[in-house]
This record gives C-alpha cells, sequence and structure tokens, in this order.
C-alpha cells in the first residue's frame, strides 16, 4: 500500500520520509539533493533532547515558538 504524506497529501518514496515529533504524522522530507520534491516539514534543534528532531509544517504553523528553533538546511 502507497504511502501519503500527510501534510500535503501526495505519495511518499520509501527515502525522503520523516517523521513528526509532535504529531507522529510522517511527511516529505528531502535526503538526496536530487529529489524531486519539496520539504513538508522541517528540522529544528529539541532542547529537551538536545538534538535535531523533525516537525511537520502542520506543527510548525500550530507552535510557532518552534519557527525560533528551525535549522536552515
Ligand atoms: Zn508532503
Ligand atoms: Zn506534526
Amino acid at each position: 500500500m502507497e504511502e501519503i504524506c500527510d501534510v500535503c497529501g501526495l505519495p511518499l518514496d520509501e527515502k525522503n520520509v520523516s517523521r513528526c515529533r509532535l504529531c507522529g504524522r510522517k511527511f516529505h522530507m528531502k535526503w538526496s539533493v536530487d529529489a524531486q520534491i519539496q520539504n513538508c516539514g522541517q528540522v529544528w534543534f529539541d532542547k529537551a533532547s538536545s538534538g535535531m528532531a523533525f516537525a511537520c509544517n502542520i506543527c510548525v504553523a500550530e507552535n510557532p515558538e518552534l519557527s525560533e528553533l528551525i535549522i536552515d538546511t
């Protein structure tokens, strides 16, 4: 069964996908430079775990404080 990005509703491939730390949705995250997709989430610095975490664009929109922690990729 084909998996669907929970942010944009388009099919996911096996490689360019991440899971949101906050809501658990799967979404498009570009891992290879030549992938023809748009990122549907962001990388941010999670202070609680002192590491990088992923958040889907839905959670970024709902949690304005996240925007200060987003790491530009
Ligand atoms: Zn997507
Ligand atoms: Zn999310």
